[in-house]
């Protein structure tokens, strides 16, 4: 059985379908999220950013520490799923979203589709 994707609305089949905060997506549309920080979110990641450029900070310096735990993570893997993720840390898929955008905000992190699966990258994978 066939879902329309939440976003495009193309047809999905059940394999290629990917939750975005509980939504269903095609894999192009899931990528494109990934990549793009939603708006309630951009006052959080300016601000993480200022407060690192002010105070000089650089790599994991300044991230709460669910933000080190995850980037840790994703280094000690190399590359890892959102599943994985949320499995590993003990998070919901909204707290991954919300903290990987600010992750890729300060360039730590990228998502990265490789074949059928999308991974989560540090961001000079
Ligand atoms: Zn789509």
């Amino acid at each position: 059985m066939a879902t329309n994707c939440y976003k495009c609305q193309e047809k999905v089949v059940e394999e290629d379908l990917y939750y975005y905060q509980e939504q269903r997506v095609c894999e192009d549309c899931y990528m494109e999220l990934l990549q793009r920080p939603k708006t309630c979110d951009v006052a959080a990641v300016q601000m993480a950013k200022k407060h690192r450029q002010k105070t000089g900070q650089t790599g994991t310096d300044g991230l709460l520490d669910i933000q080190k735990d995850i980037y840790n993570y994703i280094l000690e893997k190399e590359k890892a799923t959102r599943q994985e993720v949320m499995a590993a840390l003990n998070i919901s898929d909204l707290e991954l979203d919300k903290q990987i955008a600010i992750l890729r905000h300060c360039e730590l992190v990228k998502g990265r589709k490789e074949g059928n699966q999308v991974y989560l990258v540090s961001f000079d994978y």
